[in-house]
Formats: C-alpha cells, sequence, structure tokens
C-alpha cells in the first residue's frame, strides 16, 4: 500500500508523511496538514461496517494511514484499547438521531482523539527512543481528555495550559489531579492568551530539546479518529440517506466527517451548529469572511470560537486558500484572510449553517426533556436546534459532544433537576489538585516549563 502523504494548506514545502504530520502538528509555514490523496472506502466495505463493532470500524477505516509507519497489528491492539465504551445511536423521533460520543473517560468526544494521540505518539516515542512534550491550550474539555489519555505513558510529558476562569471547577480537576507526568498550568488570562503561550513555546529555539507536538486540533491526527465515528453512526442508522448535524467550534469534528465523506460515505449533508459566534453561517451567505474578534461567550464554552482554525482546511477542500496574514517574525497582523475564494456554490449544497442564539439551546434543552424525556447540555443543543431549523429530506444524525452531567448549573436552573453523574466523572471531589499558576507573560511559563522538564 502506497504511503499517504500530506502538504501544507499554505503550500510549497515537499510532502511529508502521517508520522512526520502527527508529531510536527503545523506545518513550518504557518499551514495545516492536508492529506494529497485520501483512500477510497468502498460501498460494499461501508455495508460491512453494519456487522462490525466500533473498534473493528477504526481499524478498517485508519489502517491505509499507518501503513509503512506502524504494524497493523499494533493498531488493532490501540484501538480495542482505546474505544472500550458504547457509543449509542439513540433514536429520539422519525427520522432523528443522537449519537452521544461522550461515553469515554471524561465525558467529552475528545476522548476519541485523545485516546487514538496518545497511542500513536506513545509509539513513536518508545520506538524512536526519544522523549516527547504535548502541549495543549484547553478552553474546557481538550485539556482533561489529553491529561487523561496520556497519564502514565513513559517517554512522553503532559503541559496543558488553561484560562484560570474559563473552566468549571470539574474541568479543572480532570487536569489537575493526575499528577505523574501530567503538568498543569493556571494562567491569569483568557484561552487566546494560553494559546499565544503554546504557540510561542512551539517557536522557541531553547525548549527545542523538548520535542514538543501539538495536542490541538490543528494536528491531522485529531482528525483522523473523529472521521471513524460518521462511519459508525451511518452504519446503525436504518436509513440509507443520512445528514449529520454538528455542534462546532474550531471545526475539528467538522472535518473528521468531511474527509469521512472524502473517502466515500454517502453523506446528504452536514448542518453546522454553532454558538453566537456566527462566521461561518455568515460566510455562507455572503462569500465573506469576518472573524468575530473578540469571540462571544455563550453557554456552549467549548464553541466559543470566532474564527476556528480548521476552518483552513474545509475552505482548502473547495479549493479556496484562507491564511493568516503574518509579518516577519510570524505574528499574526491579520487574521482570516480569503487569499483564494472556494466554490461557494459546492459548499452550499453540501452543509448548511445556522447560528443558535443562547435563548434558543435553553428552549431546545427545555423542550426534549419534556417531549422526549432526553436530556441535552448546551453544545449537543445547539446542534439538535440547528438540525431543527433545517427540516431535512434525509435522516438526521446529531452529534452530542459532552455529558450534561458537567453543566449541572444550566440544567438546575432550566429543569430544576440534578444531572447523574457518570462513573468517570465521580470521586473527582476528594481528590488533592496540584498546578501551577501564572501570568500570562512569555517568560514566566517558559522558566516553569524548563524547570518541571529538565
Ligand atoms: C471541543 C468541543 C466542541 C467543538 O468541537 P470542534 O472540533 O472544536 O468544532 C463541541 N462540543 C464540546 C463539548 C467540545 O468539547
Amino acid at each position: 500500500m502506497e504511503r499517504i502523504l500530506f502538504r501544507s494548506t499554505n503550500g510549497g514545502k515537499p510532502p511529508i508523511d502521517f508520522k512526520e504530520a502527527v508529531l510536527a502538528g503545523q506545518a513550518p509555514d504557518y499551514g495545516l496538514y492536508m492529506p494529497v490523496s485520501l483512500p477510497l472506502i468502498s460501498p460494499a466495505k461501508i455495508e460491512s461496517f453494519r456487522e462490525m463493532e466500533y473498534h473493528q470500524i477504526a481499524l478498517e477505516v485508519m489502517k491505509p494511514f499507518i501503513a509503512g509507519i506502524m504494524e497493523e497489528e499494533y493498531l488493532e491492539h490501540l484501538v480495542r484499547e482505546a474505544y472500550d465504551f458504547k457509543i449509542p445511536l439513540e433514536k429520539v423521533k422519525a427520522n432523528f438521531y443522537i449519537m452521544w460520543l461522550t461515553g469515554g473517560p471524561t465525558a467529552s468526544f475528545k476522548d476519541f482523539a485523545a485516546r487514538f494521540m496518545s497511542g500513536i505518539i506513545g509509539y513513536f516515542a518508545e520506538k524512536d527512543g526519544k522523549n516527547l512534550t504535548i502541549l495543549a491550550a484547553t478552553s474546557g474539555d481538550t485539556g482533561g481528555a489529553v491529561a487523561s489519555a496520556f497519564c502514565g505513558l513513559k517517554n512522553v510529558r503532559v503541559v496543558v495550559l488553561f484560562p484560570e476562569a474559563g473552566v468549571t471547577a470539574m474541568q479543572r480537576k480532570q487536569m489537575t489531579t493526575l499528577g505523574r507526568n501530567v503538568s498543569a498550568f493556571s494562567v491569569r488570562g483568557e484561552f487566546d492568551d494560553c494559546q499565544a503561550l503554546v504557540k510561542r513555546a512551539f517557536n522557541d529555539r531553547r525548549l527545542r530539546f523538548l520535542n514538543m507536538t501539538s495536542a490541538n486540533s490543528i494536528n491531522f491526527g485529531r482528525l483522523l479518529p473523529q472521521s471513524v465515528y460518521y462511519f459508525y453512526g451511518y452504519s446503525r442508522a436504518a436509513s440509507r440517506r443520512v445528514s449529520f448535524s454538528v455542534p462546532s467550534g474550531n471545526f475539528g469534528n467538522l472535518m473528521g466527517g468531511v474527509f469521512a465523506r472524502m473517502m466515500g460515505l454517502p453523506v446528504e449533508k452536514f448542518i453546522v451548529g454553532v454558538n453566537e459566534n456566527d462566521e461561518f453561517p455568515a460566510f455562507m451567505d455572503t462569500g465573506k469572511y469576518n472573524p468575530v474578534v473578540p469571540s462571544r461567550q455563550c453557554s456552549s464554552n467549548a464553541m466559543n470560537v470566532g474564527h476556528p482554525s480548521n476552518l483552513a482546511r474545509l475552505v482548502d477542500v473547495y479549493r479556496g486558500w484562507l491564511c493568516d496574514e503574518r509579518d516577519g517574525e510570524g505574528n499574526v497582523i491579520k487574521k482570516g484572510v480569503l487569499k483564494v475564494k472556494p466554490d461557494m456554490d459546492m459548499m452550499r449544497d453540501d452543509f448548511v449553517s445556522f447560528s443558535i442564539t443562547g435563548k434558543d439551546v435553553d428552549d431546545t434543552m427545555v423542550r426534549y426533556w419534556n417531549m422526549h424525556r432526553v436530556l441535552l447540555e448546551p453544545h449537543g443543543a445547539v446542534a439538535v436546534c440547528a438540525a431543527d431549523k433545517h427540516n431535512s429530506a434525509s435522516a438526521v444524525i446529531s452529534l452530542e459532544t459532552a455529558d450534561p452531567a458537567k453543566f449541572p448549573v444550566k440544567i438546575r436552573q432550566l429543569l430544576a433537576m440534578e444531572p447523574e453523574l457518570p462513573v468517570s466523572l465521580r470521586g473527582m471531589d476528594g481528590k488533592k489538585e496540584e498546578y501551577f499558576s501564572i501570568g500570562s507573560g512569555y517568560e514566566e511559563f517558559r522558566e516553569n516549563i524548563i524547570k518541571q522538564l529538565s
């Protein structure tokens, strides 16, 4: 089998392979890695997924990517261990399903990618006899999923940065109570400050010795495992005509679906639900792209993104070119410049997008509880509300990305009830927390990270 190669959305350099793309995270020209070509999965094979378990489908979808890089037996072992939890496709009403991607150890869909990434990065570190460092800025769920997935791994250190006031107590504890090879930094600032610290660290020669890799969704390694559950959802639905409704922030989840479709999955439409950060639906309407700066604060906090990092990939698929304008030092001077406009007609054929207000989110949560006894949380409710607005001709699978128990305050307020904690989230209260509290200045972060990791 031929190796699948990756090129940057920004252009020039010769293509690299899957391992190099995962370990690099972002391309040196600040572009994102895109597969030069994708393997095709035949309709007969896709039909056969109906009889397979999740981990078997994962193996089928992912194995062309690791050919020549990792033994297939290792991948088989990896996906069996990583996806050992339930993934229910709940039929809520005629032609409408909710797929619960919330059964992993941190009760967020980010477990799907984090557990795969830890498996392959642990493998690379051991095989090359190298120590690697995973660096992740988080607005909530990525940090916990990454910390949980990489905790205890040999040869790999994990550093997560979160905004002091921007995460819930439960999200913080998911990062700060593990210890071992996981270091957590609480930053007095916003998510953007955390992300800026991470970006500078990647470009800092003095930190080269740490062999750092990004665990944010700029990394292609996070998107591939997110393709798998689209194949799985399709295989479990009764209908052969299916659309997906995706609650979107940085569009990593959505890109997983787009790659699945490019590999042959017959998806009718992607319904892209966003919160009040409405840059994407506005772009679909007008063909003009204007990032929302600063991003708007909404109850679906993991989707408070005014300039989705994976939009550059989506535009690339439709033959456009989106990038940030930078000065000679690499600092962004203008976010989100459309150098080449994508084929908007084709995009409008494949996607519909809705911006869902906070009030619509609340109404949807109340309505689905009262009418269907389905307890949603704000992220999943954005997707469900968008699906209802679309009025699809095909069946719709709406993705639920977090367990409602992660949002007890909201649920108490709307429904006057206490969401039941999944087993994975129990017993957090008694655990001892450990983390560094730092300002948003880079030098303080650098000194601390060197002290910790040397
Ligand atoms: C990260 C996250 C999202 C958004 O996913 P993207 O890949 O960034 O679009 C949605 N819901 C939850 C609960 C998340 O943690």
